[in-house]
């Protein structure tokens, strides 16, 4: 069975975890994994450009799926040969689960927030890579969101943590 939780330190990690766990879909929080808040647009498409490279190189991924709550959305729509790519701006994650219940399992979901990452993984099915930035690159709506996140985590994955222990 696919780990529910696991806590990245560091961005360099993600590729060896979505091998380890044979992600065939990786759903991509865009702030601030593939550009930091409020960042300009150039940002964002090189973020995505980047990510892109490094993800659609691993063979065994299959969909890659931005997915922001927020609207901001990439000069050209990304694509990638062989791979499908999917960029959802306004994602209301965690209530939307719609978009991805046909894509291929097992996934990931790669993100900072608890309470959106989180638990969108946890109800779709998929692991959560929690990736935590630094409290100082945090804006403070992020970082009051973050707070309250992590106060649920216990209720959101200890179990199955416990479980895999
Ligand atoms: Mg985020």
């Amino acid at each position: 069975m696919q780990p529910a939780y696991q806590l990245i330190k560091a961005e360099r990690e993600l590729a060896g975890r979505i091998t380890q766990l044979l992600a065939q879909t990786v759903v991509l929080d865009v702030e601030p994994l593939i550009a930091p808040w409020k960042s300009s647009q150039r940002m964002l498409d090189e973020g995505i450009a980047s990510m892109l490279r490094r993800v659609g190189m691993l063979p065994e991924v299959r969909v890659l799926c931005f997915a922001t709550n927020s609207a901001r959305e990439p000069s050209v729509a990304p694509h990638l040969p062989g791979k499908q790519v999917i960029y959802l701006a306004s994602a209301r994650k965690p209530l939307n689960v719609e978009p991805y219940l046909t894509l291929p399992r097992p996934g990931v979901v790669i993100g900072d927030q608890v309470v959106t990452d989180g638990l969108l993984a946890r109800r779709i099915g998929y692991t959560f890579l929690h990736l935590r930035p630094a409290l100082r690159d945090m804006p403070v709506g992020p970082l009051l969101l973050r707070g309250g996140g992590e106060l649920l985590m216990p209720l959101l994955f200890a179990q199955r943590k416990s479980a895999r222990a």
